[in-house]
């Protein structure tokens, strides 16, 4: 099971989904999220903070570690590693993406009764071209889909 999380920045300019893997770790583990326009108030720190296409993700990472050994969890506890196997990062593969697809099912459902086939591949075709956008743009998560 994995809860879902809407987080707002460090300014509340912005809000991002996020994942929580086997809800193995809390939302407060996230101690800070800045956004592109508020990324400037973080003090930057290697050991406990991930970057993403301008926004930061600043972990609490003994309390990570301390969550994660419990549950037999192995390995060193790092941003990355924190981020790249889902523990706390985005839902999705970028913070708009709750966003962006709530928005292409409205803007599609139309054709569910006129053309489901058209639907089905339309709604493929435009995810599609989304993740190819969000990989140009160098968003972490999309590199690896
Ligand atoms: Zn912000």
């Amino acid at each position: 099971m994995c809860k879902n999380e809407r987080r707002f920045c460090r300014c509340g300019r912005n809000s991002a989904f996020l994942l929580l893997r086997d809800n193995l770790l809390f939302p407060e583990i996230l101690i800070d999220l800045y956004c592109p326009l508020c990324q400037d108030q973080a003090v930057w720190d290697e050991t406990a903070m991930l970057r993403d296409c301008g926004w930061i993700l600043e972990y609490d990472l003994d309390g990570a570690q301390g969550l994660l050994q419990q549950q037999g969890v192995r390995g060193p506890v790092t941003p990355e590693f924190i981020f790249d196997e889902d523990y706390l990062s985005w839902q999705g593969l970028s913070p708009g993406d709750q966003d962006m697809n709530a928005a292409l099912h409205r803007r599609l459902a139309p054709l569910i009764e006129q053309n489901l086939s058209q639907y089905l591949q339309s709604m493929k075709n435009e995810w599609l071209r989304h993740v190819a956008e969000l990989k140009a743009a160098g968003w972490r998560k999309a590199r690896k889909a």
